[in-house]
């Protein structure tokens, strides 16, 4: 359980993307008082696009908090496993409210490259074990997190509202104009992250484009799919197949520096082509929709305390194509940062 503060202190989290959420609940149990500013709500955000398998892509320099953020979501894994949803007295809003939308699951890593990249795989070992990645010909089964994610965030949502935080919907133009009303602030703005900061170059887009498939029965509605499968034929872009309970999220792209949010058709054709030629099942399933985001990318993910403002300033964003994957890790040591920013103790761990 998190260590509470002897004095609350007011922080004021900008971003309500997957990032800003997990560090207002951190905070918040830490026994901050915590506000969380963003002009876009979870859903509008590019967190609502991710998959979200957990998986290191594209997040340079967050090796420290890889296993740390693993732990709490093989944690909420286990905690979702442990509700009997067949209990007549678990009603679907218990299910929403309560319950993390986070499933253990088992899917294939199709390696094409020479060497394949296992720089992923120490940290699930050493938090899973070794029976968590197997080779097998043509790559590694494993089995990994899957975060569902638009119900994920509306969980998250509702722990931060239990957990006292409070929500305003605006734009922050200045950090220096929060200093009457908090005592440190958490920058997790994703992609504009910088722009409070007096700019970053060194973060930027990479888009991303997906389709969604409605997930089968297994009888008349078509195939369902349960476990995910990746393929790194395209060193720059892996295919995916990512399902959920009644949806697939499949990809995928990265275009480096692009900025367009509309989905493209050609992009979408060959994203099907890939995908079908991968997993076969698809081609009896519907077509849902479509969508693009633009991952926030940084040479190195930004975690740090950064002076020069009129109160104490945590960066957290930068989180490339894979914020969900980092987040609770992140928000664990923006807790640790706020604590010493403010004077008071953090998050003592996990139990
Ligand atoms: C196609 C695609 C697939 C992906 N798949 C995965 C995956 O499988 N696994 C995974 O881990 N990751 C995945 N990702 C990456 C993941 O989505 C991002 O890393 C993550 O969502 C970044 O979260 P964030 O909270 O930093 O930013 P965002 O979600 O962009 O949120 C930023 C927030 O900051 C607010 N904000 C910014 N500036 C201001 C301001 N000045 N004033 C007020 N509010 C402000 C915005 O309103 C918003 O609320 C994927 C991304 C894409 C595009």
């Amino acid at each position: 359980m998190p260590s509470t503060s002897p004095t609350p202190s007011r922080v004021t989290v900008i971003g309500a993307g997957v990032i800003g959420l997990s560090c207002a609940h951190d905070l918040a149990e830490a026994g901050h008082e915590v506000t969380v500013v963003a002009d876009h709500g979870p859903g509008d955000t590019v967190s609502a696009l991710a998959g979200a398998l957990w998986f290191p892509y594209r997040a340079e320099g967050a090796e420290a908090v890889l296993e740390r953020s693993l732990r709490r979501f093989v944690e909420l894994a286990t905690l979702a496993e442990s509700v009997d949803t067949d209990d007549p007295s678990a009603g679907a809003d218990d299910f929403t409210d309560d319950v993390p939308p986070v499933q253990m699951r088992t899917g294939m890593f199709h390696e094409r490259l020479d060497p394949p990249d296992r720089s992923w795989v120490p940290p699930v070992v050493s938090v899973l074990g070794d029976d968590a990645v197997r080779p097998v010909e043509g790559g590694v089964r494993a089995t990994l997190p899957m975060i569902m994610t638009s119900r994920y965030l509306a969980w998250l949502m509702d722990s931060c509202r239990m957990s006292g935080v409070a929500f305003q919907w605006r734009t922050v133009t200045s950090l220096d104009d929060l200093s009457g009303s908090a005592d440190a602030v958490v920058v997790a703005g994703g992609l504009r992250g910088g722009e409070l900061l007096g700019g970053d170059d060194a973060v930027a887009p990479v888009r991303g484009q997906v389709m969604v498939f409605a997930n089968g029965d297994g009888g008349e509605d078509g195939p369902r799919l349960i476990g995910w499968t990746v393929d790194s034929d395209d060193p720059t872009a892996m295919t995916y197949v990512f399902p959920r309970e009644d949806e697939i999220v499949v990809g995928g792209t990265a275009e480096a520096g692009s900025w367009d949010e509309t989905p493209d058709q050609a992009t979408a054709e060959a994203i099907l082509s890939r995908a079908e030629a991968l997993v076969p099942e698809l081609k009896e399933l519907p077509i849902l929709g479509h969508g693009a985001g633009l991952r926030p990318t940084r040479e190195t993910v930004r975690l740090e305390r950064v002076d020069g403002y009129a109160l104490p300033v945590i960066a957290a964003y930068g989180h490339g194509g894979a914020g969900v994957t980092l987040s609770w890790g992140t928000a664990e040591r923006v807790v640790e940062l706020v604590g010493e920013a403010v004077g008071v103790g953090g998050r003592g761990g996990l139990s």
